[in-house]
């Protein structure tokens, strides 16, 4: 549970670290942090999970395709880190069975993918991989059409509800005392007598508050190069996914298939009643300053893909009941590399009185937090290596509604939404009608209208809850549909 959100004049003014950032990474930094009792303020200049955060493909995974990058290391720490969030966080970190079907004459065959599933597996502590044949892939899914189809390998991974990963995370860093406040952007970084000088603006009042910190992290991911005080490292890669009524594509386990055009894997996987199909990767070429776009070539990539394997499937754009696109904070190699052929690690640098970090992927943010703490002096390599070894990250039991944040749990009630809805708006300092529709809960990502028609019925209740007058109701109102139908709805 959160506070209610402060005012940014009344903030103290004097912090041991500013963290600047509110997706999965500045969480984590701020988490850690105030475990070990530093005083902390993070601020954000959109909503929690705003950026990258709520548009990745929810999965808390070891990644098999690092593996077959040669990426060891990554795949055994995100492995590692798997497991602590299996264990750690059972209601939004599920096991889910991937299945990979082999054909005849594919790379990688059965032998290949054998032993990298072996690996897999023995990197994670765990013993999950079966073969299956193709009845009872067929039995998994149906409609999956493959003449060549020897089987399928079945591992596992796990999947989550990203926004709600981070703001459990922030539950925890605020239940340790560590301040956190949305929509307020940080500008212009100066080293003052040694210690760091930061002005932070209001996104809502525009007014601007200067603050000190011992420390600074810019956790800002895609848009670390805007305040890092250092040449650019970022290279923003987009990745998309489509969000289609799981009646007109059932998912019961994640599929992992090839696309026939490149050969990139491409999930489609059950995710809160729904079925999602992403992802792909390209340049983003489009300003940072808005929110990401799918293509209509991404889609069409995607759909290909279901036409593909699942001939006999009507899915069209008219049936898609969303779009959600995000960026990959990826750091450049600096070579003219294809986008999937960049690395995903992370990298933590310094600039004139800050610390950045950004890279890396969702599943390790503990550990790209225990890296940019160690690069801020606040813990030695020692300490460093005890944190991390230990594993053990949540103290306090946060207790949600149920079903909140579970991945795998069927789209809600209306009783059970507005319980969510009310229990947000009471403790995670909601702010906006995007807010509470595509972070906190995401009617606004399953439903074809956005979740219009609930937001109608349901709005003299809202607007009590949230306290908002009539004229605020419409304004913000008008402000979600803007922002749905540009960025969400399938432009058909
Ligand atoms: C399509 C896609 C799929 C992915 N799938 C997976 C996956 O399945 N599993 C996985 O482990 N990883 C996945 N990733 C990677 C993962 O999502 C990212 O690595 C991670 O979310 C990055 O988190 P972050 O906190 O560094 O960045 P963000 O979540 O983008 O957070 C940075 C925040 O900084 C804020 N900010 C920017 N400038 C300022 C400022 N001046 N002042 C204040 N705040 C500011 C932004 O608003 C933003 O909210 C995926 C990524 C993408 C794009």
């Amino acid at each position: 549970m959160l506070p209610k959100r402060a005012q940014l004049s009344q903030l103290p003014t004097h912090w041991d670290l500013l963290v600047i950032g509110g997706g999965i990474t500045g969480a984590g930094v701020a988490l850690l942090a105030s475990q070990l009792g530093i005083r902390v303020l993070l601020v954000e200049q959109k909503d929690y999970a705003w950026g990258t955060s709520s548009r990745s493909s929810k999965m808390v995974h070891g990644g098999l395709r690092y593996l077959s990058q040669g990426n060891l290391r990554l795949t055994r720490e995100s492995l590692r880190e798997r497991e602590i969030y299996l264990k750690e966080l059972p209601h939004l970190v599920k096991r889910v069975p991937y299945l990979f079907p082999i054909s005849k004459g594919q790379f990688p065959g059965r032998g290949i993918m054998g032993i990298a599933l072996w690996l897999y597996d023995k990197l994670a502590g765990v013993n999950e991989r079966r073969w299956l044949n193709t009845a009872e892939l067929n039995e998994l899914w149906p409609s999956y059409t493959n003449p060549n189809a020897l089987g399928a390998y079945c591992y596992s991974d796990a999947l989550t509800d990203d926004s709600r990963l981070v703001m459990r995370v922030l539950q925890e860093a605020s239940a340790n005392g560590a301040e956190l406040i949305n929509y307020v952007r940080a500008e212009d970084i100066k080293l003052h007598n040694g210690t760091s000088q930061v002005t932070l603006v209001d996104a809502h009042t525009n007014d601007t508050h200067t603050v000190y910190a011992q420390q600074v992290i810019n956790a800002t991911g895609a848009w670390a190069d805007s305040l890092s005080g250092t040449a650019n490292k970022i290279r923003p890669l987009r990745g998309s996914h489509l969000v289609i009524p799981t009646n007109l594509l059932p998912a019961n386990s994640c599929l992992t298939l090839l696309h026939p055009r490149d050969k990139r894997p491409v999930f489609i996987f059950p995710w809160q009643g729904s079925t999602l199909i992403g992802t792909t990767d390209h340049d983003h070429q489009d300003s940072l300053q808005i929110e990401a776009q799918a293509s209509h070539n991404e889609i069409e990539y995607l759909l290909e893909v279901v036409k593909t394997v699942f001939p006999k499937n009507t899915v069209n754009t008219s049936d898609i009941s969303s779009v959600q696109a995000g960026v990959r904070p990826v750091i450049s190699s600096g070579k003219a590399k294809k986008p999937s052929q960049e690395r995903r690690e992370h990298l933590v640098w310094r600039g004139a009185g800050r610390i950045n970090v950004s890279g890396g992927k969702l599943t390790t943010f503990r550990v790209i937090a225990l890296d940019a703490l160690k690069e801020a002096g606040f813990i030695d390599g020692p300490t460093h290596r005890r944190l991390y070894r230990q594993g053990h990250l949540f103290e306090h039991s946060i207790t949600w509604p149920k079903g909140l944040g579970d991945p795998l749990a069927p789209a809600p009630s209306q009783n059970e939404l507005l319980a969510w809805w009310q229990w947000c708006i009471r403790h995670e300092q909601v702010q906006h009608l995007d807010d509470l529709l595509l972070r906190r809960t995401h009617v606004g990502n399953h439903q074809q209208d956005g979740g219009h028609a609930l937001l109608l019925e349901h709005a003299p209740w809202l607007q009590r809850e949230l306290g908002w007058s009539k004229q605020r109701w419409q304004q913000e109102l008008t402000r979600y549909q803007a922002i749905w139908q540009q960025f969400y709805q399938i432009q058909k």
